[in-house]
């Protein structure tokens, strides 16, 4: 249960004196529902109110706030004139202007001869100083509040900065003294004051540096945050960990004769994470561990070996792969090898005909079949294993996160492999997957020639055309990928078929179609006639995208390619480097251009290498859409940046990692604090499910 002493921080922001029925709605779409979330929503600007000068002195143009005396009210004779207030200083006068005015209000706020503080930008109109619609009127006992630097929020229509400043100063107030969290040393190295205080001054600002990456106060909420995010994942893998699970030790036979069946060497750094994943599977807990290799890296001989590493203890394997066309592509690549070895694969899918199913369910029940290829259907309720002792999940990000949990249900207790090709920046990893060891294959088996990129306007389109018909001419085969207009299947679906029917006129039968909305068997159709070379040009939309090899195809053009993300321009570009001949990508773009757009397609056309074109996709939209939000549960911070953040985030995965050697169970007196910062950054589950009884 949420400790007491946050209980302030989690009420609901009706509280707030002056968040009434608008307001609440308003504010809950801007940062959320509770007082914490109006604290977590801190300023990005300042405006100096500090310049305070005798109006006979004052520059024109600046924000100034001065004492002033109200002199007289001038109503306008027109409508489309502003009410004037005309006031002094002292040593100057000036014109206070109002358009669409409310004169009875005017008249409360500004009587005459009444003494007020204004602030707000200096004019000249007609040879007289002017203020058009003071940013703030206040009593000269508010002078202290208008006179100085001024925080500016986000906000939302409905919502003026100024209201979004009383509500905070009054969230504000409300903020508990927390026992401190973070080590004492290393608040002093970085300079870091109390969390109360960190939120005050962040709130606060002083000056430009106060608001930046830099600040102190900005960078000690975000460690916290990034600090709360990584010791609940610390948890959790350590909860992993410690079920106890088995402890396979092949004896390497079945690997020593695939091993020779295949007609290339494992490179070093297949070696290399091959014996990680051993390491791991040898131990006698159970295993929850990330692959990460770029397109074309070599991770399905990484999976098979992993798989035989387990069927040579008598227990057996089952791979999954996100659609029906992979997981057939899998079958594909391993069948033929295990054959060698005489070990017993069976392909399970949505598809499989009944008499079919009703077989392999009685071989996996009983055995016979040792590994398993499948999509999703692989777990339905129906198929029971005999002992399923080693899982893999072929290119995770389309799965939910939710779903490797519930996977490890299946089988008696197995170790679960996730293989990925997304290129996920090490910072991000840590925050998704910080559950998970992790492997990477470094480098992709070489020999591969790079692909020749070239961006070019969509306008060139006749160009591209005639130049891909002399390539399929000469025997070269080609995708053509389609945009993705909208996130309707429907409209993406449109313009593939329109692009078919103009192809069509130009290469009649040589070009096909393939999208979401076919049936597998017709996809399947499709992509074989592709494969065999019946069919040269391939219009496609993004079904393309993961995993599908046609070595033969070398060819890409990719259609409004500004619109697809960069991790998603990479995935597919992989599909033409699958053989050992130089391959081209083209990539044509549509008006108007934005300068980040074209940025972006000049990351792609001057590098290959993924990791490389993350981080820099990374820098130039910030982190968010990198794992595709919903699909991954990667959740974007309040406070935390990690295009700018990362040293923390490193830093906070070391510290968590520590805390949990050093105090598993969070009794220390800082583990009793670190409990509180996991509340406040509502890492509750983590509390309840791990550090309970
Ligand atoms: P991905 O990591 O994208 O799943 P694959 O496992 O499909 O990559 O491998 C891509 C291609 O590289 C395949 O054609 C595979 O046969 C080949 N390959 C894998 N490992 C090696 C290696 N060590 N040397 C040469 N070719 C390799
Ligand atoms: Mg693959």
């Amino acid at each position: 249960m949420r400790p007491q002493i946050l209980y302030p921080l989690f009420a609901g922001i009706e509280n707030i004196k002056g968040v009434g029925a608008k307001a609440k709605t308003l504010l809950s779409h801007l940062c959320g529902d509770k007082i914490i979330n109006i604290l977590w929503h801190l300023p990005y600007n300042i405006v100096d109110r500090t310049y305070s000068p005798a109006l006979s002195h004052a520059e024109i143009g600046r924000i100034i706030t001065v004492k002033i005396k109200v002199v007289e009210h001038v109503p306008p004779k027109s409508k489309h004139q502003p009410y004037k207030i005309i006031c002094t200083d002292g040593t100057d006068d000036i014109t206070l202007s109002f358009f669409k005015a409310y004169p009875e209000s005017l008249q409360k706020n500004l009587p005459t001869n009444a003494e007020r503080i204004i602030s707000g930008k200096l004019e000249v109109f007609n040879g007289a100083l002017q203020m058009n619609h003071p940013d703030y009127i206040g009593r000269p006992e508010e002078s202290d509040i208008i006179k100085g630097i001024e925080p500016v929020y986000p906000l939302t229509a409905g919502i003026t900065n100024k209201m979004m400043r009383k509500f905070t100063h009054t969230a504000l107030s409300v903020v508990p003294n927390l026992p401190e969290w973070q080590d004492e040393r290393f608040l002093q190295m970085n300079k870091f004051e109390s969390f109360k205080q960190a939120l005050i001054k962040a709130h606060n600002p002083q000056s430009a540096s106060d608001i930046g990456a830099n600040s102190p106060y900005r960078r000690r909420l975000a460690y916290d945050e990034l600090l709360a995010n990584q010791l609940a994942l610390a948890f959790v893998r350590q909860k992993v960990k410690k079920q106890q699970g088995r402890s396979f030790n092949g004896n390497g036979q079945l690997q020593a004769q695939v091993l020779k069946a295949c007609p290339f060497q494992l490179t070093e750094s297949q070696q290399k994470v091959l014996a990680e994943i051993k390491a791991d599977m040898a131990s006698p807990y159970r295993m929850l561990r990330l692959l990460q290799g770029d397109v074309g890296s070599g991770k399905t001989i990484v999976a098979l070996l992993s798989m035989l590493n387990c069927v040579e203890t008598g227990a057996q394997a089952a791979i999954m792969a996100p659609t029906e066309i992979l997981a057939k592509q899998h079958l594909e690549t391993i069948a033929p090898l295990c054959d060698a070895c005489g070990i017993k694969v069976a392909l399970l899918i949505g598809k499989t005909k009944k008499k079919e199913r009703t077989e392999i369910l009685e071989q996996l029940a009983d055995g016979t079949i040792q590994i398993l290829i499948g999509t999703h259907a692989l777990f339905t309720d129906t198929v029971t294993f005999k002992d399923l002792g080693f899982i893999v999940v072929d290119e995770q990000h389309r799965f939910g996160v939710q779903q490797r949990l519930a996977l490890s249900a299946k089988g008696n207790k197995p170790d679960i492999l996730v293989m990925t090709a997304t290129p996920i920046p090490r910072t991000l990893i840590l925050t998704a997957y910080g559950d998970m060891e992790y492997s990477k294959i470094e480098k992709a088996p070489e020999g591969r020639k790079p692909t020749d990129t070239r961006v070019m306007p969509l306008n060139k389109i006749q160009d591209v055309v005639a130049a891909l018909k002399r390539k399929v001419d000469s025997g070269i085969r080609a995708y053509w990928v389609c945009p993705l207009v909208e996130e309707s299947e429907k409209t993406d679906l449109a313009a593939a078929e329109e692009r078919f029917h103009t192809l069509q006129k130009v290469f009649g039968d040589d070009v096909g179609l393939i999208h979401g909305k076919m049936k597998e068997a017709e996809k399947d159709a499709v992509m074989t006639d592709f494969k065999t070379g019946k069919i040269k040009v391939l219009v496609a939309t993004t079904v393309i995208e993961v995993g599908v090899n046609v070595p033969e195809a070398t060819l890409m053009i990719i259609e409004q390619a500004e619109r697809f993300g960069l991790a998603q321009l990479h995935q597919l570009r992989g599909r033409i480097k699958r053989g050992f001949e130089a391959s081209t990508c083209i990539l044509l773009y549509g008006f108007p251009l934005s300068e980040t757009a074209r940025e972006r397609l000049n990351i792609m056309k001057n590098s290959e290498d993924g990791f490389v074109i993350a981080e820099k996709d990374m820098e130039l939209r910030g982190f968010g859409e990198i794992l595709g939000n919903r699909q991954s549960g990667f959740e974007v911070f309040h406070l935390a940046d990690l295009s700018t953040d990362k040293e923390l985030m490193l830093t906070a995965h070391k510290d968590a990692q520590l805390i949990v050697s050093q105090d598993p169970k969070l009794e220390t007196p800082r583990g009793q604090a670190l409990k509180i910062l996991l509340y406040l950054f509502e890492q509750d589950d983590a509390v309840k499910t791990y550090l309970a009884g």
